[in-house]
Formats: structure tokens, sequence, C-alpha cells
């Protein structure tokens, strides 16, 4: 069985994880020496390159695919552009935050596949735009879920990818069922020994600036952070930051809307400072991601990868050498 998760309204953060920046080890081939070294690797999965960053001391099973119970891993999911970001707790759940344009359906199937994933214990829309929305409706028809979360931002605009059948039937399948709540600054979903604390928005801006209403997640996992800006842009960075209430400091930042210079401003990056930061995006005719927004994360002191380039990123926290394995 696994956890019990409880959603909790907070008022105030939940503090106390430590800060202390995991050590980071090469995953060996079978055969090779399991020399502890400060790198990452490439992995070949059936469907595309992973990355693999293990941020740990302790060693783990060498060969491709194999199950490390006791793991944090976050998946960057190649989907084109757009949002796609599988979590795996330690206990063996799922989460799923964004499912990618309508069109990346097969790649997301294919991913879960994969992974052997059937269930999900939380589905998260950070907010409704077609590239992060599309496969809700799907993602909750063929997969078993306990529970379906977004910012509740009000789906009143349509364009050609957001077409109108489709938003009725987000709202019906997804914002219709009883499962269903609205995020906002504050809560805090525990999941096991993980828990992802809902950083922004406080309420949503009655604006047409979707991006700005974002869900920004915190995930801890005992001294590890992530940051989950979904398509968090500058005006809400600036938001944030204003409140000062909220340490940011994280080792790994999901960049804001997919890299674009309208986000990650300069202030931002240095409260996350991030040890790597994952930019999720495709082909696109704006120019993402920003060559300046790389290259201030870049100057910051953070590795940068990106889905175009890198194909599915996957990221593999092990607390401490006292896990199973
Ligand atoms: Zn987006």
């Amino acid at each position: 069985m696994r956890e019990i998760m409880n959603v909790q309204r907070q008022t105030s953060l939940r503090q106390g994880f430590g800060g202390q920046a995991p050590n980071i080890e090469r995953r060996t081939p079978p055969g090779l020496d399991k020399a502890k070294t400060s790198h990452f690797q490439f992995r070949t999965s059936n469907l595309t390159k992973i990355f693999l960053i293990l941020l740990t001391l302790s060693f783990l099973s060498p060969v491709a695919g194999a199950q490390d119970e006791g793991a944090l891993e976050l998946h960057f999911i190649d989907i084109g552009y757009g949002d796609a970001i599988l979590i795996k707790s330690p206990a063996g759940g799922y989460i799923l935050i964004d499912t990618g344009y309508p069109e990346a359906k097969q790649k997301l199937t294919s991913y879960f596949k994969e992974q052997g994933v059937t269930e999900l214990d939380h589905l998260i829309m950070t907010h409704p735009h077609p590239d992060h929305l599309g496969n809700a409706v799907a993602v909750r028809k063929n997969l078993k879920i306990k529970r379906l979360w977004d910012n509740g931002q009000t789906i009143d605009q349509f364009d050609e990818q957001l077409t109108k059948p489709m938003v009725k039937e987000y709202e019906e399948r997804f914002r219709g069922r009883s499962d269903y709540r609205v995020l906002k600054a504050g809560d805090s979903i525990r999941w096991g020994d993980v828990s992802l604390e809902i950083l922004w928005p406080p309420d949503l801006l009655s604006s047409r600036d979707w991006n700005s209403n974002s869900l920004v997640i915190m995930l801890r996992y005992r001294g590890f952070k992530a940051l989950l800006a979904a398509d968090f842009n500058e005006r809400g960075e600036r938001e944030l930051l204003k409140k000062g209430t909220t340490n940011l400091s994280s080792d790994l930042l999901k960049v804001g809307h997919h890299g674009a210079g309208d986000a990650t401003g300069p202030a931002f990056v240095k409260a996350v400072s991030p040890r790597w930061a994952v930019i999720s995006v495709g082909a696109n005719l704006r120019g993402y991601p920003s060559p300046l927004v790389i290259r201030r994360l870049e100057e910051a002191g953070a590795k940068v990868f990106r889905t175009d380039r890198d194909g599915s990123i996957s990221f593999r926290y092990h607390p401490d050498d006292g896990m199973e394995k």
C-alpha cells in the first residue's frame, strides 16, 4: 500500500530540510569499476536518450531500467514543445505535472509504457494552456488517477489548439469530478516522505497573462529541492520575490516558460541558484529558449539541459547510503 497523501492548506511553508548539496555519482555500466565521480552520463532508453544524474554516494544497480527502491525520480519527458514531468516517489507512486500538446499523446503513452506507469497518485495541471493541458483528458481516461489538481484558471478564451470541445471535455472529465481540487499558494501535498509545496499563485490575477498564474511548486525530499516553475514569467517572479517569505534556493530548476526571455529574470535566478536547470522545449517559431536566459543560468553556475537537444531528462536522488538498494 502506498502512502496516504494528505493535502494541507498551510499558512507557512514547511521548513527544516537540510540544504546540503548532495554528491553526484556516475552510473557505471555493467562490469565497469564503480569509482565515484562527479559527472553524469547519458543512458539510452528504448525511446530516447536519458540523462541520469545520481545525487548520492551510494551505488545503484548498473542494470539499465532497474528499479531503485528508495530513490526519487524526476523525468522531464521529451514531448516536443510543452511540459510533462513525471515524478516517481521512493515508495513507487507516480505524479504527473502537465501533459503537453494533444499531438504529444503517443510520446506520453510510450513513455508511461516504458516506465511501467499504470496509475497516478496525482495529476497536476499548472495552467490551462494547450501545451500543458493537451492530454489531460486522455491521461485521465487511460490511467487510474487518485487526485486531480489545477490552478483554477477560468478557461474563457481559445486558440486553435485549445478548442471549445477540448475545454468542455476538460471541464467535465477533470474539473467536474469529485477528486478534483484547486491548488493555491500555501497548499502542500504530502506524498510519503516527499512534499510538494505550492508557492504560487496566492490568488489568480485577473489577467489574460495566464503564465503569471502558473502553479509554482517546490518539491522537497530529504535534502533535495526542485523548483518546478511551469510557465511562470518575470511578472510573477517579481511578485513572488516581493513576498520575501520563501527560500527559493533549489538544487534543480524546471525553467519557466520554456526558457523564454520573459521569464527567469536575474533576481529570480539569483534567488534560486540552481545546480541544474531543465528547459522543456521543442521546435517553435518564437526562438525559445532565449540564449540570454541560458547564459544567465550558466553564469549563475547551473548546468543547463534541454529536452529538444537532450531528449527526455531523468534525475534520480538517493538521500543516503542507508537507503535500500
Ligand atoms: Zn507552456
